[in-house]
């Protein structure tokens, strides 16, 4: 080894030994007799410092050094001088004085600060990933999720778990995302498809008689990109046998506390055991089904005392079956002046405009209870239905109270983009807290209404809940399924469900979504043909690795817990792919690039 220790690991009780470093210059400091390097590794940071007296040969080294060069250092740990300590440092009570400094390796100017946690130019983060990736807060985030990585496969494993890998050339397994597709050479005009994940080979695995199996999957969804998706992703992918929803959820209720209590132990848990919300309770109350329970912003039905109000449109949707919600926006018009108040309302309508809302009712509470309240609804309601009002959403002095009525659609988009803007302006987010919540009890399918025909809530091998068996006769929209969503603050983080194990309830799956028999056959016969032959109940999750240690970490995104991520345009803008292929390469595969695309590029 060229160091015998680490730069993390020095302190007082390594004082007079003499002892190897190697690793980056963090920072260089020229006080001419003395030159001190804060030499930096994986591990921490340890001063190091060359004295032009004691050991000139050092010394002159020293000034040749800048950031980034990777140097060796050998020299003797001593005391830090008397107030020179520094206690942010782990390493801050020793110095290392170097007899002899190495330069094994040169660096130019660094284009990204390395030692600096400035914001910076993501696009430059990108090209030089090497370099951004060289910096501390980097280096947590991507150690951390080895250790989420790592603790999930021991805790699996002493659990009865098999950890077995599936093809990335396979088939499509559609997850409702477009596929990612392969050219075979050897198999001229056919494609594999990139796995969206591995659901058919798990169910298959669990024909085999697996009965606990696991992976941490690679998956590759051709989907536009945002903050918490990247085309291809990983995911913790989960199968048991012989089990009913409860089980799964214990056992990944289990796996979610111990992550957390093992990782995290500095963040608070909502609550535990987890929070279980129905579907129809996360919409109605959140307007999503991944609702962000760090703050309560709950939208609060007043259908019933707005519909009576002097309010037309209010009138006009309860007779309609339309929704009337408030969401109570603690201490928000405060003092705010009548201008400030319009502005701030004003922004608001703005925001809700964009997902189909006509316009924004409020009322804004005063502070002095005596006054009258402001806004544009008011006195619409009489002194008995403001009164009724103001208990059912439990409202104080100060508070904004913020209306939404329309389609069910349309309130819930409403209410789900009111709460996350409004917990932003009003400072509502704990950062250390942790909203794991489950979600259940999805409808099976969801209409839809351009292809008129149900579409699977999950995907088609979900099963539906026994009790609900018949309604796929009578009222397939109103079936419940046995899926099941893992939330945090705001994104799901998993979702998996109870399979269908049996052919013939398989078989009547596919008309309802709008799939012929022949298709199926074409797309899945080999579960189908799998399925005669003896397949136990089962069922499983798949957890998303990048929003989990995203959360973990307090990243804004995920690309900040992969290594080497995508742009938002799918690219990788340091090794420049994806890139156009050799003529010789388009032969071999027997594909033909159209030439409007190429003479565009
Ligand atoms: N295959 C599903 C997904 O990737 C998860 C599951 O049902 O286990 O979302």
């Amino acid at each position: 080894m060229l160091k015998t220790h680490n730069c993390g690991e020095l302190r007082e009780e390594h004082i007079g030994e003499s002892v190897t470093l190697a690793g980056w210059v963090n920072r260089r400091r020229d006080q001419g007799g003395l030159i001190f390097i804060d030499l930096r590794d994986r591990w921490g940071m340890t001063q190091v410092v060359a004295d032009a007296d004691g050991t000139p040969d050092a010394h002159a080294v020293a000034e040749q050094v800048r950031n980034e060069y990777v140097i060796q250092i050998e020299g003797k740990v001593r005391q830090r001088p008397d107030g020179t300590e520094n206690p942010e440092l782990a390493t801050g009570a020793i110095d290392v004085v170097a007899d002899t400094i190495t330069i094994l390796s040169k660096s130019k100017t660094p284009p990204i600060y390395i030692n600096k946690e400035d914001r910076m130019d993501e696009t430059m983060r990108m090209q030089y990933r090497y370099l951004d990736l060289r910096r501390p807060s980097m280096q947590n985030n991507i150690i951390l999720r080895h250790r989420i990585v790592k603790f999930i496969r021991d805790y699996l494993d002493n659990r009865g778990f098999v950890e077995i890998e599936t093809p990335i050339l396979f088939k499509t397994t559609p997850e409702g995302a477009r596929d990612f597709l392969v050219p075979s050479r050897l198999n001229p005009g056919k494609f594999y498809a990139l796995p969206q994940s591995p659901q058919q080979l798990k169910q298959l695995l669990m024909v085999a008689g697996y009965e606990r199996y696991f992976q941490i999957a690679r998956c590759f969804r051709d989907e536009d990109l945002r903050g918490d998706r990247q085309p291809e992703f990983t995911q913790l992918d989960l199968e048991m046998s012989f089990v009913e929803r409860e089980d799964v959820l214990q056992l990944n209720e289990g796996l979610v506390l111990a992550l957390v209590e093992a990782l995290v132990p500095e963040k608070k848990l909502l609550s535990k055991p987890l929070r279980r919300l129905t579907y129809t309770e996360a919409m109605e109350t959140y307007g999503t089904d991944r609702p962000d329970l760090r703050y309560k912003l709950e939208a609060i039905d007043v259908s019933d005392i707005a519909g009576k109000s002097a309010f037309a449109p209010f009138q006009q949707n309860v007779a309609d079956g339309k929704p009337v919600k408030v969401i109570r926006a603690p201490g928000m018009a405060g003092q705010l002046s009548g201008t400030a108040l319009r502005k701030v309302t004003g922004e608001l309508e703005t925001l809700i405009r964009d997902v189909g809302a006509k316009g924004l009712g409020y009322i804004a509470m005063p502070l002095d209870e005596t006054a009258e309240v402001k806004g544009p609804i008011g006195n619409k309601f009489t002194v008995e239905q403001k009164l009724a009002l103001f208990e059912r959403v439990g409202a104080e002095p100060g508070d904004l109270l913020l209306f939404t009525s329309d389609t069910r659609e349309i309130v819930y988009a409403v209410v789900d983009k009111l709460r996350r803007e409004l917990a932003e302006r009003l400072g509502l987010i704990d950062p250390q807290l942790l909203a794991f919540c489950w979600v259940i009890d999805f409808p099976l399918f969801i209409w839809d209404d351009e292809a008129q025909r149900w579409d699977p809530s999950q995907h088609m091998f979900t099963a539906p809940m026994p009790e609900d068996l018949e309604l796929l006769d009578s009222d397939p929209g109103k079936a419940r399924g046995t899926q099941y969503d893992l939330v945090c603050n705001g994104y799901e983080i998993g979702g998996g469900s109870i399979r269908i194990h049996d052919r013939e309830l398989q078989e009547k799956i596919f008309p309802l979504i709008g799939q012929t028999m022949e298709h199926a056959t074409e797309q899945f016969g080999h579960i189908l043909e799998a399925f005669e032959y003896g397949v136990p109940p089962h069922g499983g999750i798949a957890w998303g690795i990048d929003r989990l240690a995203m959360i973990f970490a307090g990243a804004p995104n995920i690309r900040e817990v992969i290594a080497f991520p995508k742009t938002q345009t799918g690219a990788d803008i340091m090794a420049h792919a994806p890139s156009y292929a050799e003529p010789g390469q388009l032969e071999e595969l027997h594909i033909d690039v159209v030439a409007d695309v190429l003479e565009e590029a």
